[in-house]
């Protein structure tokens, strides 16, 4: 696989790179089926190394994850526009990070419950999460019977850039 060149707005440090992919509410799944590039935002969590995911157990996605389980998941944040004399020296400050890894449906309860409980504690609280019980997580239908997938992709490896002046290598 080829090096990335970034330039000067590379972010170098890792630590900062998983910042962004903590904070960030959406990040875009990047995916190949049928031979054709897909994208879908989703919300998900990152912890240590691992990104997690879920959703319906059916629809493109599950298919396409399944057959083909390399993805690139990507999380940025637009800070805001930068202003020039010129207006075409105005310039967009931003951060960003993109991860390359392979998708692993789960399988077990218990590694569900570790993935769910980082997801609902992202986005509704700890409180809630430890509402979740394994009943719950093993038995779940949506309305409309489905059975929620949860996958984690393992991150290889990450880049990130950041627009912010001074801030590169934060
Ligand atoms: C902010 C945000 C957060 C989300 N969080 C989650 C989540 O955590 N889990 C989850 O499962 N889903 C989430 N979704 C919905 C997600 O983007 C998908 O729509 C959903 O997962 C169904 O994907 P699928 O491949 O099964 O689509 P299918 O139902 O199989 O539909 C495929 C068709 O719909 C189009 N399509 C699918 N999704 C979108 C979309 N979002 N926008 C435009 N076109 C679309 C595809 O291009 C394709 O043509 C979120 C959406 C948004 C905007």
């Amino acid at each position: 696989m080829k090096t990335v060149k970034l330039g000067e707005r590379v972010i170098e440090d890792r630590r900062k790179m998983e910042e962004i992919l903590r904070s960030s509410k959406v990040g875009r799944l990047c995916f190949c089926l049928d031979g054709k590039p897909f994208i879908i935002p989703l919300n998900f969590a990152y912890d240590n190394g691992t990104i997690y995911v879920h959703g319906s157990d059916q629809g493109l996605k599950t298919e396409a994850l399944r057959q083909h389980p390399s993805v690139c998941f990507e999380v940025d944040e637009f800070l805001g526009t930068v202003p020039a004399s010129m207006p075409c020296e105005f310039d967009a400050a931003y951060q960003s990070v993109v991860a390359y890894g392979a998708v692993q449906v789960l399988e077990t309860v218990d590694e569900k419950m570790v993935a769910l409980r980082l997801i609902v504690t992202k986005y509704a609280g700890e409180e809630v999460a430890g509402t979740l019980s394994r009943s719950m997580v093993g038995e779940y239908r949506s309305e409309r019977d489905r059975a929620t997938t949860v996958v984690k992709i393992q991150v290889e490896r990450m880049t990130g850039k950041c627009s912010i002046k001074g801030t590169e290598q934060v």
